[in-house]
């Protein structure tokens, strides 16, 4: 059986390309039917905190990710946090010294070492004595990648490296080979600036006579200048994302998108375990298009069933706390799906949404400065708002070809032009100029807002 992990370490929140990578290694272990494993990777005491630990799990978890073994449900290989398996891991740093691959080392305060040895040096206790790994200069270390083939490394390039810390903590390349090796996993996926510790890990492996797993090391996600994506180029994180409106099926569907070829670009991820294949996944670097993944949104957000929408639109207005929601929060279902099946046509984030459907929920709207100038002020203005309250009070249903009728009947009174009679009855029942189409949104209002609306207008 198959088994993958997501081994994030708990130094800041979730970063996008950390999704990208828990999702392959997700979908590969959904795919042949085998088991995916959270492990949060804490080993470095000074930046790694509980609260980012909570993050990273709350944002997979919004992301759709969910796992068969972790730090919150269990299972049975654990503990599933690093923190907590440090016996273990000196068991094997002992049992490597014992075979002579591996020594303690004394530092002195220039950081040059001024002793070696198989014991624990106990008479420099008061030093920097770390544990290093021996390495064999003879040989060299390779492996197959699965996307990258046969990768091959110098041992004579690189140096005895230290295991065990002075503060008593091993180091990541250590504890992944010990926690990959007890909890089974079969494939690593993970990003290719990890390729140069494969190095380490593998003679670890071999120092151990354990298994090594298969790699699979993906190209990195990279900003415009090609550098890989980080703060500079904007937000990175799912939190980001998340609080800019981006739907979780939308990013996720971007994110698999980025180095996997497929034949019908949106898509739900869920739905593409069976055409999964590793295979797909390219071995280019990818650059992050924050365009695409907005009009991919778009796309989600207009072809997902309206309930559906409503449902974690709500969801995303009480995660913002934005203050302006409550209005759409509170009002009636059946109104707030017209309200957002007219606007969802225009727009492609849960923010712009909200931009829209505002203005829907409350009377005592500002007008938009443009409104006031371009329209509002002019001398025609009040002539038009005066028509069109005795025409929309006269009017009983307010349906679409209605509304579109009466709006016509006004334009055609020529107390200015079309263009400007639409706007400025636009201005005055939703106040501003870009909205949803003017006569869905009359029909939608109805006739009690629009003729409040008109009104607060005319005077
Ligand atoms: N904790 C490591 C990281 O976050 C995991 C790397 C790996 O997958 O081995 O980069």
């Amino acid at each position: 059986m198959v088994r993958l992990r997501f081994a994030p370490s708990p130094t800041g929140n979730l970063h996008v390309g950390g999704v990208r990578t828990a999702l392959f290694n997700w979908l590969f272990a959904k795919k042949y039917n085998g088991k995916f494993v959270l492990r949060i990777e804490d080993t470095d005491l000074e930046r790694s905190t509980k609260e980012y630990e909570e993050s990273i799990i709350e944002a997979l978890k919004w992301c759709g990710l969910d796992w068969d073994e972790g730090p919150d449900i269990g299972g049975d290989f654990g503990p599933y946090r690093q923190s907590e398996r440090i016996k273990l891991y000196k068991k094997y740093i002992n049992l490597l010294i014992e075979k002579n691959m591996a020594y303690y080392a004394v530092y002195d305060k220039n950081n040059n070492i001024i002793h070696v040895s198989k014991e624990y040096p106990e008479k420099y206790k008061d030093e920097s004595i770390v544990v290093k790994f021996k390495v064999n200069k003879n040989i060299n270390t390779e492996f197959n990648d699965l996307l990258k083939g046969r990768i091959q490394f110098r041992n004579n390039l690189i140096e005895d490296f230290i295991i065990l810390r002075s503060n008593g903590i091993p180091v990541y390349n250590f504890t992944v080979v010990i926690d990959d090796h007890f909890m089974h996993i079969t494939h690593v996926i993970r990003g290719e600036d990890h390729i140069s510790n494969t190095q380490k890990q593998i003679m670890i492996y071999n120092a151990l006579g354990w298994e090594i797993p298969k790699f699979m090391h993906i190209p990195l996600i990279l900003g415009n200048d090609r550098k890989p994506l980080s703060k500079r180029h904007g937000g990175t994180t799912v939190d980001y994302f998340r609080k800019e409106g981006i739907l979780k099926d939308a990013l996720m569907n971007y994110l698999a998108l980025l180095g996997w070829t497929v034949d019908n670009e949106i898509f739900k991820f869920k739905d593409k375990i069976n055409s999964f294949s590793p295979e797909k996944i390219s071995n280019k670097g990818v650059i992050f298009d924050y365009e695409k993944l907005e009009w991919i949104c778009g796309k989600h957000l207009r072809e997902k069933d309206i309930n559906g929408v409503y449902f974690e639109f709500i969801e995303w207005l009480k995660y913002t706390e934005d203050y302006k929601t409550e209005n759409i929060i509170s009002e009636n279902k059946e109104y707030s799906l017209k309200v957002l099946g007219i606007c969802r046509e225009k727009i492609n984030t849960f923010k712009q949404l909200k931009e829209f459907m505002y203005n829907f929920f409350i009377d005592d709207f500002n007008y938009e400065e443009r409104f006031v100038e371009k329209y509002l002020k002019k001398e025609w203005a009040k002539d038009v708002i005066k028509v069109s309250i005795e025409k929309f009070e006269k009017l009983e249903d307010y349906s679409l070809e209605n509304v579109e009728k009466t709006v016509r009947e006004i334009a055609e009174l020529k107390f200015t032009s079309k263009k400007n009679t639409f706007q400025i009855i636009r201005g005055s029942v939703l106040g501003k100029l870009v909205t949803p189409g003017l006569f869905e949104s009359i029909s939608v209002l109805g006739k009690i807002r629009v003729i409040t609306r008109l009104r607060k207008a005319e005077v």
